[in-house]
């Protein structure tokens, strides 16, 4: 036997499998310049994680912010967290690996406890989520006696389980505008209840976390993109702050912007004000279109990557397993709840 033989025999795939990964993932990736090379280099990755997934029965979740490795390469369900929720209530799997943040991975172990739930890394974290504890809910309840909280799920199980309901960026003002009485705390992000207060009769009291990306965003950079590019439209996130979102077309979360892209097909060219990876997702469901996309990128979601998706499948570590005491997943689950009875989406512009 001849040592390339030997080589391969070593492997758990043939050559030929591996060709025709490459081949799958060339026709996405291709559209948004990834060469034959790049998913020669890949696909043994891609492979392995596909077949265990299969093997496990286990399903992969990303959030539109992954990158097109993982999107195209190995996700079997994509979207914002809204929509990922969903699934993750609803799939048949016996695994959920999580391809987003540490909040996400815990609201899929929240909606199917039963179920093993994997974080491939667990420093993916969020800095709206790291911006208030279970104990500053406890706080601001004693302070507003009565007031029901509103948390976005960009937070942790154990500030979930002290809230009243959840919402997405998708659902806030439907889950703000269902509460009871005319007054709501709302947390953690402060620039998103301050997008909503336009939009609702209700009092909104704030907490005062903020995206690390979506900060970053400025009405200037939108000023001189609109003087390059008077036809296009403007699609911002609402974690943005408000003037960057008073200048745009539309305003709201992630699977809104593909509704709004999908609904207006006469319009050619989209900047995107939001993370940078969903720029490459985008340009892969509607190449017919041209995206003008930022820089800015999320660390935390940017700390998923194929090989330790692979870690996590093969033989994952204490800290790529979600555990949540019982008591917080009863609190957080009835908060989700809520929140999925809403359900429905309702853009703030
Ligand atoms: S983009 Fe912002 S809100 Fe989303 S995970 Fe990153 S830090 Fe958190």
């Amino acid at each position: 036997m001849s040592v390339e033989t030997l080589k391969w025999t070593s492997l758990p795939y043939t050559e030929t499998q591996i060709a025709d990964e490459a081949a799958r993932l060339h026709s996405q990736l291709s559209i948004i310049g990834w060469s034959p090379v790049e998913c020669s280099l890949i696909a043994p990755l891609t492979w392995e994680i596909n077949k265990l997934k299969r093997e496990m029965n286990a399903v992969i979740l990303a959030h539109s912010y992954q990158t097109p490795d993982i999107i195209y390469g190995i996700a079997d369900h994509v979207g914002d967290s809204l929509g990922l929720s969903q699934v993750a209530a609803t799939t048949d799997a016996d695994v959920v690996v999580f391809c987003g943040v540490k909040f996400m991975a815990e609201t899929a172990k929240i909606l199917s406890p039963e179920k093993t739930v994997l974080l491939p890394d667990d420093r993916a974290g969020c800095s709206l989520a790291a911006s208030i504890t279970a104990e500053d809910v406890r706080e601001l309840k004693r302070q507003y006696p009565g007031v029901p909280v509103v948390c976005y799920v960009n937070t942790y199980a154990e500030v979930k389980a002290e809230c009243d309901a959840c919402c997405t960026s998708a659902n806030a003002l439907a889950v703000v505008n269902d509460m009871e009485g005319d007054r709501v705390i709302f947390l953690p992000d402060t620039l998103m209840a301050q997008n909503l207060r336009p939009h609702t009769d209700k009092e909104i009291i704030a907490w005062n976390g903020t995206c690390v990306v979506h900060e970053n965003f400025g009405s200037a950079e939108l000023e001189a993109f609109r003087g390059q590019y008077p036809d296009a439209k403007v699609l911002a996130h609402t974690e943005c702050v408000p003037e960057v979102v008073a200048q745009a077309d539309m305003a709201g979360s992630t699977s809104g912007m593909e509704r709004y892209i999908a609904e207006h097909e006469e319009a050619k060219t989209f900047m995107l004000v939001t993370e940078c990876g969903m720029t490459d997702k985008l340009k892969v469901q509607f190449p017919d279109r041209d995206f003008i996309g930022t820089c800015v990128l999320c660390p935390f979601m940017k700390k998923i990557e194929l090989r330790n998706v692979l870690t996590a499948m093969k033989n994952p570590d204490s800290s790529q397993v979600i555990e949540l005491d019982r008591q917080v997943i009863n609190g957080a689950r009835r908060s989700l709840d809520r929140m999925l009875q809403v359900g429905r989406a309702e853009r703030v512009k």
